[in-house]
């Protein structure tokens, strides 16, 4: 069987967009090293210990994009791994993908509601409110249709945990 393939450039940024629980962060840690990948949580964790803290969402924020401009300005490929659901949170690394002229490419997880809904009574290391999941889904559905028009040079989107326990990523060499 021909596994469903991702091609990569060696240098680029490369968006995953999904909501809470769609597997953003299990999905970078299988595919990504450590160092390649920014983390909103993340972010937010470095800030104030703790990754769950909404109050410092701006701050955090505002370091994954310079962390993000110090790579790209590198050429370092760099994933960003936040729910990136809304456009106008997409916007501003679209302008640095811009900015430093590299290639930008979005992995969307796109799961099935019941998936999301399973995994959410399994999780414990945190848990969202009904309508926090309810938005980004619908986030997610209105606007992520037409990326592929947003600037993005190549957009994958993964519709099942059957799709993305298959899928294989093929980087182009450094030169
Ligand atoms: P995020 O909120 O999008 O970063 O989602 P996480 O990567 O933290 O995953 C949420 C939950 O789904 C965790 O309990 C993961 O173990 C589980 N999960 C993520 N990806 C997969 C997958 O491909 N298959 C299965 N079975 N579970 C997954
Ligand atoms: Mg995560």
């Amino acid at each position: 069987m021909n596994h469903p393939t991702i091609h990569l450039p060696a240098s680029a940024l490369i968006l995953l967009i999904g909501v809470s629980g769609a597997g953003k962060s299990t999905f970078a840690r299988r595919h990504f090293l450590p160092t390649e990948v920014i983390s909103s949580d993340h972010c937010r964790a470095l800030i104030c210990d703790n990754e769950n803290d909404q109050t410092v969402t701006a701050d955090a924020f505002e370091l994954l994009h310079v962390l993000a401009a110090k790579r790209l300005k590198r050429r370092r490929l760099t994933v960003i791994d936040a729910t990136n659901v809304q456009a106008g949170a997409r916007q501003s690394l679209m302008d640095l993908a811009r900015q430093f002229d590299c290639p930008l490419v979005a992995i969307v997880l796109d799961m099935p509601e019941q998936v999301l809904n399973d995994r959410r009574k399994t999780r414990t290391d945190r848990s969202f409110a009904d309508p926090v999941l309810h938005r980004q889904r619908r986030d997610l559905w209105l606007w992520t249709r037409y990326l592929e028009y947003e600037g993005f040079s190549k957009v994958y989107r993964l519709k099942s945990p059957e799709e993305v326990d298959q899928i294989r990523i093929i980087r182009q060499p450094e030169q």
